[in-house]
């Protein structure tokens, strides 16, 4: 297909889409885009080529198979002249043949006569005509040299013509006492010559050739001696012949012939002249001379095609190759007709096979051209497809392009937001601990000064007893607030970035004593189990306190509104992990919330009570320790955190 219809130059299947490197090139998208439309346009142009080009598929197809028959026609009389020749180059083999058998039959008699001439018993004979003795052993010789050679019959005649013996002497139609004066051998004889001349038997009725020789004594002419050859035994010869073999002499009387009905038959009327002369010599019986005649009707190469009747009575013309060889000394004429009829029946036998040769060819180019056009349509639908599926997925190309730059827009907007809702819980966060430490300095300090001017109430009234145990009580109180100022450089100190082996007690003392004022004011009993085996896990102190206060603080916020309100931490290691579950009887968690208490800025408080943001920094910080973290609502009130981390080793220093 690519050589009948060759590919445009852009459109290739296997032609690289993309840079090689995978690399967008500068200007890269709209040269594509351009490529793309220029591919498309070939493609289509192409299409359209093809489709012009199969609209004439039928015509051309019958085009050439026109060409083809009209040469087919044309070459039609070239096959006939090719099968004719061939017929003519066997008819040249069989003529020559003929001619040489016909030559070497008359041959052999030819010297005959002038041989029996010399025989001293004829020239006796002729002197002493009337002696008994000498005609019977004449009569007798004669027989026996017919019937040695073969010839129809050998005679004796006399100066006048008559005859004195015949080798059929004895036989019904003999000769003797007949007269030959009036033939021509015997005139040619007499004038002292070889006699040579074709008859038919005046007596017999049959055709022979004569010979003649004369018979002398010294100079003097005493007789003639003649030999007739009967035509039977070469007719029979020419008569096996393919195709029809006769002679004919200067006057187009047939001679001899294979064919009977050829046999005393003249090729053209024959002049008065001509027929007065072989009247006169007896030759044939001009009655029964019927013309057969032979009209030329074309010739092949030296050739000449005859139309002839095959018989005398009514058989249809045939036409003939005729081929003429002269013959001998006579000017006689050797014919063969050879049928045209089998070289006809050849080239059209060719020609049939040639036509038919063609109509297979023509249905064959038909069939092809039919597969051809299928295979075509199929690759012009695949190829029409493609250029719509590459312009399909360009399309989803771009729509999913912009789709992604205004996903990229809403994940910056959003990311903006969550910086600016960050810096907010952050500036929150800080009024919180503001909040939160002037609580809890003041509460301290208020007491500090209640005791301190007790103290100096008491010690003007000398009271020193209960001076001194307010002193003692404002010295405690100093020590809390040292604590709370610890704790508060704890969470000044950057995160661990790390993860190493802690102690829950620890961490847990730091925690509690920070909420110590949160869970007494909101009266919360607060129940801590599992840290007498004092339990570590692999974690950071400072996050894992923020998350420890995160989940108490949020507990006593849930028992706000409860009676009882109770908080209960379990500590449980089991195989490799520790649990920390943080339970409290307060209002719970609705299901519909549960999943999403951990996503941020998820909150169900009041505004400026909370940001949402606790848990799911918690949560952060549990993933950065490889722990869990979880939520439960309990079927009794209240709710369950459970936070798991992986169970440490007691470091060596410490469990020293
Ligand atoms: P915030 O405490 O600022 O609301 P958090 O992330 O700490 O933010 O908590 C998110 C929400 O989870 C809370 O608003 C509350 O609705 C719910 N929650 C947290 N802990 C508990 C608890 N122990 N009992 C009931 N609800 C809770």
């Amino acid at each position: 297909l690519g050589i009948v219809f060759p590919l445009p130059p852009t459109v290739r299947t296997s032609a690289p889409r993309n840079h090689p490197c995978g690399a967008p090139q500068p200007g890269g998208e709209k040269r594509l885009r351009l490529a793309r439309r220029m591919r498309i346009m070939a493609t289509m142009t192409w299409v359209r080529n093809i489709s012009t080009a199969l609209g004439r598929g039928p015509l051309a197809v019958g085009l050439v198979l026109a060409v083809l028959i009209l040469l087919a026609l044309l070459s039609g009389p070239r096959v006939e002249r090719y099968y004719l020749s061939q017929a003519a180059e066997e008819a040249v083999e069989t003529v020559e043949l003929h001619r040489s058998q016909v030559s070497g039959w008359l041959g052999r008699y030819r010297s005959a006569p002038s041989i029996y001439a010399r025989h001293p018993k004829l020239a006796d004979l002729l002197r002493n005509p009337d002696d008994p003795v000498r005609l019977d052993a004449t009569n007798a010789l004669l027989a026996q040299w017919s019937a040695g050679t073969g010839a129809e019959q050998t005679y004796l005649l006399d100066t006048t013509g008559l005859t004195v013996a015949a080798s059929n002497w004895d036989q019904p139609g003999s000769f003797v006492g007949e007269n030959y004066g009036f033939r021509p051998y015997f005139r040619q004889a007499m004038e002292g010559r070889l006699g040579r001349y074709f008859a038919r038997g005046v007596l017999s009725g049959r055709r022979g050739y004569f010979f003649s020789h004369p018979v002398r004594d010294g100079g003097r002419i005493l007789g003639v001696i003649v030999v007739k050859v009967g035509v039977d035994e070469i007719e029979q010869v020419m008569r096996l012949s393919p195709g029809e073999v006769f002679v004919s002499d200067t006057s187009g009387v047939v001679l001899m012939a294979g064919q009977p009905a050829y046999r005393q038959t003249v090729l053209a009327e024959l002049a008065p002249s001509q027929r007065a002369r072989i009247a006169q010599d007896r030759q044939f019986d001009t009655a029964a001379l019927a013309p057969i005649p032979l009209t030329t009707v074309a010739r092949h190469d030296e050739v000449e095609i005859v139309a002839a009747r095959a018989d005398r009575a009514g058989a249809p013309t045939v036409e003939f190759l005729h081929l003429v060889r002269p013959m001998g000394p006579e000017g006689w004429l050797l014919h063969l007709l050879v049928s045209t009829e089998e070289a006809r029946r050849l080239s059209q036998a060719t020609m049939v096979s040639i036509g038919l040769s063609l109509v297979v060819i023509g249905l064959t180019s038909l069939v092809l051209w039919q597969r051809r056009r299928i295979l075509l349509d199929r690759l012009l639908a695949r190829e029409r497809e493609g250029v719509l599926l590459e312009e399909k997925v360009a399309e989803r190309t771009k729509a999913l392009s912009e789709e992604v730059l205004v996903r990229r827009a809403a994940e910056a907007e959003l990311r903006q937001t969550q910086a600016d809702l960050v810096q907010a819980g952050k500036l929150a966060v800080l009024g919180q601990m503001s909040t939160a430490l002037s609580h809890e300095f003041n509460q301290p300090l208020t007491a500090i000064r209640s005791y301190a001017e007790n103290a100096m109430a008491f010690v003007e009234r000398g009271k020193t007893g209960p001076a001194s145990e307010n002193l003692a009580r404002i010295t405690r109180l100093t020590a809390r607030m040292a604590q709370l100022s610890r704790s508060l450089s704890n969470f000044a100190r950057k995160p661990g970035e790390g993860t190493q082996s802690i102690a829950l007690n620890a961490v847990f003392d730091e925690a509690l004593s920070l909420l110590s004022g949160r869970i007494e004011r909101a009266g919360v009993a607060l129940e801590v189990e599992g840290l007498d085996r004092d339990p570590h896990v692999l974690a950071g102190s400072i996050r894992l306190q923020h998350v420890l206060m995160n989940l108490i603080g949020n507990a006593i916020d849930a028992c706000r509104e409860v009676e009882n309100p109770r908080i209960r931490v379990d500590v449980v290691p089991s195989g490799g992990t520790t649990t920390i579950a943080v339970t409290d009887n307060g209002a719970g968690i609705p299901g519909d919330v549960l999943d999403q208490v951990f996503d941020p800025f998820f909150t169900t408080k009041e505004v400026g009570e909370g940001l949402g943001l606790g848990l799911s920094i918690s949560y952060n910080i549990v993933r950065d320790f490889d722990g869990r973290i979880d939520a439960e609502s309990l079927p009794e009130g209240g709710a369950r955190f459970r936070v798991t981390l992986k169970s440490a080793e007691r470091p060596v220093k410490a469990a020293e």
